[in-house]
């Protein structure tokens, strides 16, 4: 796609936008916390960066986190599986994301929320209550189909929830589950293509012992 052509698209109004941040904000200003959540392929990342880039355009202080576990790509950046990237900083906790995020930053990005601690919660809280718009994206689901905490707890803080899907790889329906491929029965597994394929409810094989394999 052209430049131009990115660009126009970057700027059309959207079903899932929220109202943009006043530019000045005063102390009193509250933030507010978006999420993200689906299965995997489902355009969490994309969906982020997408954010993260328009409020970039409108000249915000933005800081983006992700955890130091999901170095699949980069170490630097999200990426998503279509290859879009955002700059991010890796952190081991949440409670480093609160350490670092400074006083003038008005947005701040976490992707893989499901990898974080449950402290998470209370850090999304306290930086949406002292202004910061807070978006998450995250896993809801792990390969059992079991949500993944913190994500629920997330979700229902949250003022604005998007819920992704990926296209089924069995039958071409709207996917809300990530199908392990390959045998382990650790929860976190992290892989990309190859390792985990996104499939709908009907295709999906919920059971906890891996690996999954499709009924027919
Ligand atoms: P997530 O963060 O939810 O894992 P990403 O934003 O990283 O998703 O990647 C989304 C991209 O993954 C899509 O734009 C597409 O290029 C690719 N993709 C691969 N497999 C699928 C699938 N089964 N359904 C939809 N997109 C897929
Ligand atoms: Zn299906």
């Amino acid at each position: 796609m052209s430049t131009k052509a990115t660009m126009i698209r970057s700027i059309e109004p959207d079903e899932n936008e929220v109202p943009a941040r006043k530019e000045h904000r005063s102390a009193t200003t509250a933030g507010w916390i978006e999420v993200i959540a689906g299965s995997m392929f489902s355009g969490k990342s994309e969906e982020l960066i997408r954010r993260l880039r328009r409020a970039r355009i409108a000249r915000q202080r933005i800081q983006v986190f992700k955890p130091e576990i999901d170095s699949r790509f980069s170490d630097n950046h999200i990426v998503s599986h279509s290859e879009i990237k955002h700059e991010s900083a890796n952190v081991r906790t949440a409670a480093e994301i609160r350490a670092r995020v400074e006083a003038n930053t008005e947005v701040v990005g976490i992707d893989e929320g499901q990898f974080f601690d449950n402290e998470l919660i209370g850090v999304a809280n306290e930086l949406a209550e002292r202004g910061v718009r807070v978006i998450i994206a995250g896993l809801d689901q792990d390969y059992t189909g079991k949500p993944w905490e913190p994500m629920p707890q997330l979700l229902a803080i949250a003022e604005y929830i998007t819920k992704t899907h990926a296209i089924c790889v069995k039958c071409g329906q709207p996917a809300n589950y990530s199908q392990r491929i390959f045998e382990s029965e650790e929860r976190v597994a992290v892989g990309a293509a190859g390792m985990y394929e996104a499939r709908c409810r009907q295709c999906f094989v919920p059971h906890a012992d891996a690996p999954t394999i499709h009924p027919d």
